[in-house]
């Protein structure tokens, strides 16, 4: 495909170019067949032995699923993708399926909540896990071992918005051979170029910016194809037919999608391919309106503070700009002592109380008392967390809407 193509129309036209949707339909089609015949035998054979590309069976693979990872992939230059049914499942079973007992990740301390409670079942199984401060690369050079295999962090973390030193870490990753793994579902394309910045392996929750309209589930794993996998002792050898660039997703596709089974449905394949179509679109809404409701509260003598990479007040201001095209859309506000998150959000006339992110509504909640409360009020100090802290996830409206809903909401604060 074209690839000096501005952004959206790269989008727009890319399910048509890059898969092959039959009658001039310009979106490939749902296909709903869990089964697939083969007239000669033996070319069922050739592809359960790898030597023929095609289906057998569409818990590993199928039509729906095959043209979003084609989308996916050619959204993040990458060398290929992987989807599944849940961003969760994206991460769960990439990492089961390339790490075993003995090995050592270093973790950012500033993790999705689920995916923190994921690396505790990992260490579980004996998986060393350190958690580091990645907003600092000497912190994570600092937690290397003789066994330390891969690095794993966010780009922009939820919800106090830390961000990850990702360049130096990558630097870091280069120099050790570890394998550098970076959730971005905060901050995909147009926003960051994971690929530029020396990431390897990319994970994404399709649900949120990618499908962006609060219907349908689904996560992915790209490979940059910045890694060397003949590096990397933990590909079986069976996995290590193809060309090298191949063997991590390989052994993903087989230990990860097709064993653990967490497949993604036709269906929200489909609607997640239509999402992509507008993400430039909305991202550049989405993280505009964001700055401004982040100036907007910044002021406001009902807030406290107001965590925000795109204010000059943010620890990582700098940086940010560097990484990204944009802030990004999610932004938290602590209100001032005493004042009652819950009264707040029920004061909001237009903006939801709801959980999710990266809708096209404008969603906000109270954190300590919702996605962080299996964790103790201690642990919640450490992560920044107080207990009047709202998370607010901007949507697309227009952004007088927002700050006349906000405005009046906090004006009953007194
Ligand atoms: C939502 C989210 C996930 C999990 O994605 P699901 O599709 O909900 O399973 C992972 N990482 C981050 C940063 C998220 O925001």
């Amino acid at each position: 495909m074209n690839k000096s193509n501005g952004f959206t129309t790269q989008r727009v036209h890319a399910d048509r170019q890059l898969n092959t949707p039959v009658h001039g339909a310009v979106h490939e089609p749902i296909s709903t067949s869990v089964l697939f015949e083969y007239a000669k035998a033996q070319n069922l054979v050739d592809v359960f032995q790898g030597h023929k590309a095609g289906h057998v069976y569409s818990r590993s693979s199928s039509g729906s699923v095959n043209a979003l990872q084609n989308i996916i992939n050619d959204l993040e230059g990458g060398v290929g993708a992987v989807c599944f049914s849940t961003g969760m499942a994206a991460i769960s079973s990439t990492i089961l399926s390339l790490f075993a007992a003995g090995d050592h990740l270093i973790v950012s301390q500033y993790l999705f909540g689920n995916t923190r409670s994921f690396f505790a079942t990992l260490a579980g199984l004996g998986v060393q896990i350190s958690y580091v401060d990645t907003t600092c690369a000497e912190d994570v050079a600092a937690a290397m071992q003789q066994n330390t295999c891969g690095v794993y962090c966010e780009t922009i973390a939820n919800p106090v918005t830390q961000v990850s030193d990702i360049s130096g870490i990558s630097a870091l990753c280069e120099q050790h051979n570890l394998l550098f793994m970076v959730d971005s579902t905060m901050t995909p394309p147009p926003l960051f170029d994971a690929k530029s910045q020396g990431v390897a392996l990319i994970f994404s929750s399709l649900t949120k910016y990618i499908g962006g309209h609060g219907n349908a589930l689904g996560g992915a794993v790209i490979d940059t194809g910045i890694f060397d996998w003949t590096r990397f002792s933990r590909i079986a050898p069976m996995y290590r037919g193809a060309e090298p660039a191949q063997w991590g997703l390989t052994q993903i596709r087989k230990r990860g999608l097709r064993d653990l089974g967490a497949t993604l449905s036709p269906e929200s394949a489909n609607s997640l391919a239509i999402g992509i179509e507008t993400l430039g679109l909305r991202l550049d809404k989405a993280c505009n309106n964001a700055l401004k409701l982040a100036i907007f509260l910044e002021q406001h003598p009902a807030v406290a503070k107001v965590f925000y990479p795109g204010l000059k007040s943010h620890p990582q201001n700098n940086r940010c700009s560097q990484l990204f095209k944009y802030f990004g859309a999610i932004l938290s506000f602590e209100l001032q002592p005493n004042s009652d998150p819950l009264a707040f959000l029920d004061s909001l006339n237009l903006i939801l109380c709801s959980t999710h992110l990266g809708d096209n509504r404008t969603l906000a909640l109270p954190v300590a008392q919702t996605i962080f409360y299996e964790n103790t009020a201690e642990q919640r100090m450490e992560m920044g967390i107080s207990d009047n802290l709202i998370r607010m996830s901007v949507g697309i409206e227009e952004h007088e809407d927002l700050l006349t809903d906000l405005a009046q909401g906090l004006d009953l604060l007194g």
